[in-house]
């Protein structure tokens, strides 16, 4: 039985999908404003494996992922204003890249691909039906969700009152907005007079970054799925806002079966993020190594780990690969079951590859091989 780890229970829980035909799986995109990156390629090559076991284990899997192309922050129009390009222009450069990159990869496109600026409509009107529910209230052309009507704000992530303060004024989310009733309540419409901004009952705005991604996945899957993922940093206040808006519009309970979050990649000492600088660019990376060698050391730190990128590990993954490339026409070895008791633990990679490296060969080997997603 596949057992996953759903981040609100805080432990594994027997995978029991709505319809095994046709698994419903979300996954939060890139913003389109900067290149591809170990800590991106680390959560969309979890993903792609855990799609790729799904699918093995005779699951129907329907995968939507999307770009946040516009949302409450300007971080692509700022780009656009400093290149003299349109902001479209620039979403698409990069989500464009991105795609270069994962296939590279060989990570496989998700069944839909969605720009949050396509869903403005779907969003004026689950705002409208926040408002009118009690759920949320408009100030000065802004709209807020008011987190004193989700009892539950706050469980996903764990945190204490403080830290959710400490990180939603890191995050650009002010507790001290003078618009607000609460100072963890989250904005759902803003008020922008330049462009982009799109009409709404509230005047021009655009709209916050959570309820996009609730408006996407209630179009595209529906009120309730079955997985819905991201990097450890989306869990607040990412996340935690969007299960408070759609289980607050829905009334349905749970928004998400499981919760799965990519632990955070390390480089010097901090997590990788443009804002410090630490970036290793998987550009640069695919230039000086094979995909398969990036594809094993990311699949040798177990995904829900944080861990830190050190490029002699990457070499040693080369005469892995190597080693194993020249095994593949040897006689076979290994025993099949092995390997699939322990993806269905919460899928335990690094003890997989592990298993691959100490005692398989030929058919069961390369079997491995194409489960696991590498190029042979
Ligand atoms: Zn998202």
């Amino acid at each position: 039985m596949l057992q996953l780890y759903d981040s609100l229970a805080r432990k594994k829980k027997d995978f029991k999908p709505y319809d095994k035909n046709n698994v419903l799986l979300y996954v939060c995109g890139i913003t389109p404003n900067n290149a591809t990156h170990l800590g991106h390629a680390f959560t969309y090559v979890m993903f792609d494996t855990l799609i790729r076991f799904l699918k093995h284990q005779n699951y129907g899997v329907k995968y939507v992922q999307n770009a946040t192309d516009v949302n409450d922050s300007n971080d692509v129009i700022q780009q656009a204003k400093e290149t003299g390009k349109t902001w479209t222009e620039i979403a698409k450069f990069w989500t464009d890249h991105f795609h270069k990159q994962m296939t590279a990869l060989n990570v496989g496109r998700p069944n839909e691909y969605l720009l949050a600026s396509d869903f403005i409509e779907e969003i004026v009107s689950i705002n409208e039906t926040l408002i009118e529910k009690g759920f949320a209230y408009q100030k000065n052309g802004n709209v807020y969700f008011d987190i004193s009507m989700f009892r539950d704000y706050g469980s996903l992530s764990k945190y204490a009152q403080e830290q959710m303060l400490m990180i939603s004024l890191e995050r650009g989310n002010d507790p001290r907005d003078p618009n607000k009733k609460n100072p963890l309540d989250f904005v759902l419409w803003i008020s922008v007079q330049g462009e982009p901004n799109w009409k709404s009952p509230w005047g021009l705005g655009r709209p916050g970054w959570h309820i996009e991604c609730s408006a996407m996945i209630k179009s595209a899957l529906g009120d309730q799925i079955d997985i819905h993922g991201g990097g450890r940093d989306l869990i607040f206040p990412h996340h935690e806002s969007e299960r408070a808006q759609t289980e607050s519009l829905t009334g349905k309970k749970p928004y998400v079966q499981f919760w799965m979050h990519a632990g955070m990649v390390m480089y010097e000492g901090e997590k990788m993020s443009k804002s410090l600088g630490n970036l290793v660019l998987l550009e640069d990376l695919l230039k000086q190594y094979s995909p398969s060698m990036i594809r094993w050391l990311l699949l040798s730190h177990h995904y829900r780990h944080p861990w830190e990128y050190d490029a002699e590990e990457l070499l040693k993954c080369e005469l892995r690969v190597t080693d194993l490339k020249n095994k593949l026409q040897q006689k076979d070895l290994g025993n099949w079951d092995i390997i699939e008791k322990l993806m269905e633990d919460d899928l335990n990679t690094p003890e997989v590859l592990r298993y691959m490296v100490e005692s398989c060969a030929g058919k069961t080997l390369s079997r491995a091989y194409t489960l696991l997603g590498f190029k042979i």
